[in-house]
C-alpha cells in the first residue's frame, strides 16, 4: 500500500480511540480517560504504531472549529455583553496569577525570567475543546455560569492572540538589550494585532449579518439537504480559516463569530444538528492528539516540578477563579462550576510551548512539563466536575430532604425538569390546583421554580438520592420533561427501583428513545412529532 499518513492517523485515532473509550465506559470511568490514553498508545513514546502526531493536532483544531462553532450559535451578543463585566475582569486576574505562579516555579527550576512567564502564561489558558464538552455533556451551555466560562473562555483566547503576536515581537526587544527600537516594534505589533481583531469584530458585527443568514435561508429554500449541511460547514470552516488567515484571530474565534452570526436565524437549530457527528469524531481526535504528546519520561524524571504544575494548573488556577468570581457575587455554585471549568489546559498552551521553544526562551523541560500538565489536568477534569456535582446534589439534597418528605403525601406528584416544557406542565397543574414537588439540576431553573411556588430541589435525577429526598416512595405519578429522552430512561429506571408502581410520564424526541423509554416502564411517552401529527390530522379530517 502507499504512503498515506493522513488516512493512517484518521483511522488509528478513531479506532483506538473507540476500543479505549469503550473500555473507559465499561470501567464507568470518564471516556476522555480512555481517549488520552488511545493518544499515548498511538504516540511516539511506546511501542507499536505511531500516527502522525502533528496531523492529530491539525485534525484536532477541525474540532475546535465546530465546537466554538456549536457554541456560537447558543450564542447572541447580548449574552456575550451580559458576561462581559465579569468575563474580561475573571480572564484577566487568572491569567496573571497562573502567570506569577509560572513565572515563580520557572524561577526556582532556574529558567530565565521571561521563559517562567511564558510557561506561567501557558499554563493560564483553559482547552476550548475540554471546556465545551464539559458544559454540554452536562447540559450547561445555556445556563448563567455556562455563559460566564463560554465568556471568560474568549476572554482567554483574545489574550492569547495578543501573547503570540507579541511574544517574537518582546523576544527580538529582549535580544536586542531593549534598546527603543525594540519597544517601539513590540508597540507596533500590539497596535496591528489589536487594529486586525477589531477589524474581524466589526466585519462580522456588520457584514456578518447581511451575508451568512441570507445565504444559509437561500440554501434552504433549494430544498437539498446535502447542500444545507455543505453549507453550514463552509460556513464554519470558511469564516475560521479565512478569519485565521487574513485577520490573525484563532480558528477558535471565528467559528465562534460565524456561529454566534448563524444563532440569530431560525434555522440555527438544524445547523447546530448538522455538524454535531462530525464535531465529536473530531473532539474525539484533539485528546487522542494531546495523548499523543505525553512523554511518560517527566514522571520519573521531574516528579516534583510535574506536581507542581499540576497544583498550580488545577488548584491556583481554580482558587484564583474562584475567588474573582465570589468577589462579582454570584453563588458558590457558579463560582465552583466555572473554577473547575477552567482547571484545565490544552491546545493554546502547546501552541505557546511550541513558541517559546522557537524563540529559545522556554526550555525543553518546560515544554515537557507543560504537555504532561494538559494531560493530567485534562484527565483530572471529569472527576473533578462529578465530584463538584456531588458536592453541590449532597449539600441541597440536605436542606430539601425534611421539608420535602413532610410534604411528600400529599399529591404524590414529582415534576423533573423546570425548562421550556416542564414549566408550561407547572402552570397547567398550578391551574388545576396541583403543585408537584420539583426536581431541576440548575440553581436558577430551580430557583424560578420555588419563586412560581413550588418546592424545589436542586440536583440530578438520576441519582437516587435525589429522587428519595423528592420523596418518590410515595409519589404516585413522575413528569420527566427533560428533552434527552435516554437520560429519562436513567431516571425512569431509577425511579422505578425505588418505587416501583410510580406513573411515568415522559417525552421523546425520536422512536429510538420513545422505545427506550417504554422498555423501561414509562407508562406515557409523549413525543412532540406524534402529538404534532395527532393535531393536525384531527385538523383534516
Ligand atoms: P428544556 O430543555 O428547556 O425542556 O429544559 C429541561 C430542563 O430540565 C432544564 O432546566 C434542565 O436543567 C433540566 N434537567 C435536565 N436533565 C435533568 C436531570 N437529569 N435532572 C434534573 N433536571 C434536569
Amino acid at each position: 500500500m502507499h504512503h498515506t499518513p493522513l488516512i493512517a492517523t484518521i483511522v488509528a485515532g478513531l479506532v483506538v480511540a473507540f476500543i479505549f473509550g469503550a473500555i473507559a465506559h465499561r470501567l464507568r470511568v470518564p471516556p476522555i480517560a480512555g481517549y488520552l490514553l488511545a493518544g499515548v498508545m498511538v504516540g511516539p513514546f511506546t511501542p507499536g504504531f505511531v500516527a502522525d502526531a502533528g496531523l492529530a493536532a491539525e485534525l484536532a483544531e477541525i474540532g475546535v472549529i465546530l465546537l466554538m462553532f456549536g457554541v456560537g450559535l447558543h450564542f447572541s451578543l447580548r449574552d456575550l455583553l451580559s458576561v462581559w463585566t465579569i468575563a474580561v475582569p475573571g480572564a484577566i486576574v487568572q491569567i496573571a496569577a497562573a502567570t506569577v505562579m509560572g513565572a515563580a516555579l520557572g524561577h526556582l527550576l532556574g529558567w530565565p525570567l521571561f521563559g517562567g512567564i511564558v510557561f506561567g502564561l501557558a499554563l493560564s489558558v483553559a482547552s476550548t475543546v475540554v471546556l465545551l464538552r464539559a458544559l454540554q455533556s452536562r447540559d450547561l451551555v445555556d445556563t448563567e455560569r455556562g455563559r460566564i466560562a463560554v465568556g471568560w473562555l474568549i476572554v482567554e483566547d483574545l489574550v492569547m492572540v495578543l501573547a503570540l503576536v507579541l511574544l517574537p515581537a518582546i523576544a527580538t526587544a529582549l535580544d536586542s538589550g531593549g534598546s527603543g527600537g525594540g519597544i517601539g516594534a513590540v508597540a507596533t505589533s500590539l497596535g496591528i494585532t489589536l487594529l486586525k481583531v477589531g477589524g474581524f469584530v466589526a466585519l462580522m458585527l456588520v457584514v456578518g449579518p447581511r451575508i451568512i443568514p441570507a445565504l444559509l435561508h437561500w440554501v434552504a429554500h433549494t430544498g437539498s439537504r446535502e447542500l444545507f449541511r455543505l453549507a453550514v460547514l463552509a460556513i464554519a470552516l470558511g469564516v475560521a480559516f479565512g478569519a485565521a488567515l487574513i485577520f490573525g484571530v484563532s480558528l477558535a474565534l471565528g467559528a465562534f463569530f460565524a456561529g454566534m452570526i448563524l444563532g440569530e436565524t431560525p434555522l440555527s437549530r438544524r445547523a447546530a444538528e448538522e455538524t454535531l457527528p462530525l464535531r465529536d469524531a473530531f473532539a474525539v481526535l484533539f485528546f487522542v492528539s494531546v495523548g499523543m504528546l505525553f512523554n511518560p519520561s517527566v514522571v520519573v524524571e521531574q516528579p516534583l516540578a510535574l506536581l507542581a504544575t499540576v497544583a498550580i494548573i488545577v488548584i491556583g488556577k481554580s482558587l484564583a477563579a474562584f475567588a474573582i468570581v465570589r468577589l462579582f457575587r454570584h453563588p458558590t455554585g457558579t463560582a465552583l462550576t466555572i473554577a473547575v471549568s477552567l482547571a484545565q489546559i490544552g491546545e493554546f498552551s502547546f501552541i505557546l510551548a511550541a513558541l517559546g521553544g522557537e524563540l529559545g526562551v522556554l526550555p525543553q523541560d518546560g515544554r515537557d512539563l507543560i504537555l504532561a500538565g494538559a494531560l493530567i489536568s485534562i484527565f483530572l477534569n471529569s472527576f473533578l466536575f462529578s465530584a463538584v456535582a456531588a458536592l453541590k446534589a449532597r449539600g441541597h439534597v440536605a436542606e430539601g430532604t425534611a421539608a420535602a418528605e413532610a410534604e411528600a403525601a400529599k399529591d404524590g406528584l414529582i415534576l423533573v425538569g423546570y425548562g421550556r416544557v416542564g414549566r408550561f406542565v407547572a402552570q397547567s397543574l398550578a391551574e388545576r390546583g396541583i403543585r408537584p414537588r420539583l426536581i431541576e439540576a440548575e440553581d436558577d431553573r430551580a430557583r424560578r421554580g420555588e419563586g412560581d411556588g413550588l418546592e424545589a430541589i436542586v440536583g440530578n435525577a438520576v441519582e437516587e438520592r435525589v429522587l428519595a429526598a423528592a420523596g418518590i416512595a410515595s409519589a404516585r405519578r413522575l413528569v420527566i420533561a427533560i428533552p434527552e429522552g435516554f437520560e429519562a430512561g436513567a431516571i425512569a429506571e431509577h425511579a422505578r427501583a425505588l418505587n416501583p408502581s410510580v406513573e411515568i410520564i415522559a417525552r421523546a424526541h425520536s422512536e429510538a428513545q420513545a422505545a427506550h423509554l417504554a422498555a423501561r416502564g414509562v407508562a406515557h411517552v409523549i413525543s412532540g412529532e406524534r402529538e404534532i401529527a395527532r393535531r393536525m390530522s384531527d385538523l383534516a379530517t
